[in-house]
C-alpha cells in the first residue's frame, strides 16, 4: 500500500514537470510565432468592390484587378474595430526605409533615399519596363496585393481611422504591367468605337488612365482607399471623396504611417496625374512627414535631392 503511494507520488510529480516544462516551453516560443504573419491575408476589413467605371471618368490609373468580380458580393468592411482580429503588423519590416534621414545634406545620405527601393519614381516620365515585378507583394484582401511593408503599414492606418470611428476600403493595389497594358489600350479602342480618331482617343485615354509601365501601381507601394458609403453609392474612385470626414481624417494622418497623397489638386502639372484623394503612396514614416511637412509632392522631393546631388559633384 505504502509502495503504491511512493509510486502515485512520483508519477504525479513526473507529470507536473512535464507539463511545467510544456509550458515553459510555449511561453518562451510565443513571441518568435508573432512575428511571421505580418501580410498575411487574414485581415478582415477590406474587400475589392466592382464599380462602374463609366460612372465616374475620375477613375484615371486605377483599375480592378481581373478577378475582382468575384468578390463583389463579399461584405465589406468591419465598422468596429473591435471585430478586427488582424494580427499587429511587426516594427521591424525588412528592407524598411524609414531608418533613411529624410533631409539628406551628405553624398551618402543623399544616395541612399535615391538609391533606396521603396524611393522608386514612377511617373509618365520614368517608366517601368514590361518585365518589371513590385517586390516583396502579399496579398492583402480578397484579390489585391501590396509590397508586404506598404501592406503592414495600410493595416496600422486603416485601423488606426476605425479608433477615430471611420471605416475605409482597399479598392486597388499591385497591378501588372501586363494588366495595365491591357486597361489602357481598350479605352482607346473603345474611345475610337465611340467616334474618336485614334489621336483624340489617345488623348482622352491619357486623361485618366496611365499608359502600361507609368503607374505606381506596378510597385505594390500605391494603395486606392476609399470609403463603403461612396463605394456603394458611386463608383469609389470619385473626386467628391475628398469631401468626406473619412478623407480628411485618412490625408491628414497617412504620413504618420509612411504615406502621401500622391496626386494633389493643383499639381497636375508636375505629377502628370488628375487630382486623385484616394491614391496613396508609401514612401516610410520619415520621407512621407519630411513631403507632408514641406506641402509637395514626390516628384519636387526627388528633384531637390538630385539637386543637392549635382551641387556636391
Ligand atoms: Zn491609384
Amino acid at each position: 500500500m505504502k509502495n503504491k503511494r511512493i509510486i502515485a507520488l512520483i508519477f504525479a510529480l513526473i507529470c507536473f514537470f512535464v507539463l511545467l516544462g510544456v509550458l515553459l516551453w510555449s511561453i518562451f516560443r510565443e513571441p518568435e510565432n508573432n512575428t511571421v504573419e505580418t501580410g498575411s491575408s487574414s485581415q478582415t476589413q477590406e474587400q475589392p468592390q466592382k464599380t462602374d467605371e463609366n460612372q465616374s471618368p475620375e477613375n484615371t490609373d486605377t483599375e480592378e484587378p481581373s478577378d475582382s468580380k468575384e468578390d463583389d458580393k463579399k461584405e465589406d468592411t468591419v465598422t468596429s474595430a473591435g471585430q478586427n482580429d488582424d494580427p499587429a503588423p511587426t516594427e521591424d519590416q525588412p528592407s524598411s526605409p524609414e531608418k533613411l534621414n529624410p533631409n539628406p545634406t551628405t553624398k551618402e545620405e543623399i544616395k541612399a533615399v535615391l538609391n533606396d527601393p521603396f524611393m522608386i519614381l514612377i511617373n509618365r516620365d520614368h517608366k517601368v519596363s514590361s518585365d518589371y515585378v513590385g517586390d516583396d507583394l502579399v496579398t492583402y484582401s480578397g484579390a489585391y496585393k501590396l509590397n508586404s511593408t506598404c501592406a503592414a503599414a495600410l493595416r496600422k492606418l486603416i485601423n488606426a481611422g476605425q479608433k477615430a470611428g471611420y471605416s475605409y476600403t482597399l479598392y486597388s493595389g499591385y497591378r501588372s504591367y501586363s494588366s495595365q497594358y491591357n486597361k489602357y489600350y481598350n479605352k482607346i479602342a473603345y474611345w475610337e468605337g465611340q467616334g474618336y480618331s485614334n489621336e483624340e482617343a489617345v488623348r482622352l485615354t491619357n486623361e485618366y488612365y496611365a499608359p502600361p509601365g507609368a503607374s505606381e501601381h506596378h510597385t505594390g507601394l500605391a494603395a486606392d482607399v476609399c470609403i463603403p458609403e461612396i463605394v456603394n453609392k458611386y463608383a469609389c474612385l470619385h473626386e467628391n471623396y475628398d469631401q468626406t470626414e473619412e478623407f480628411k481624417w485618412f490625408s491628414a494622418h497617412a504620413h504618420e504611417y509612411g504615406f502621401i497623397l500622391r496626386y494633389r489638386k493643383g499639381d497636375e502639372d508636375i505629377t502628370g496625374y488628375n487630382y486623385e484623394p484616394w491614391h496613396y503612396r508609401y514612401v516610410g514614416v520619415e520621407v512621407a512627414t519630411e513631403i507632408y511637412n514641406r506641402d509637395i509632392t514626390f516628384e519636387e522631393y526627388i528633384q531637390d535631392l538630385e539637386n543637392r546631388l549635382a551641387a556636391l559633384e
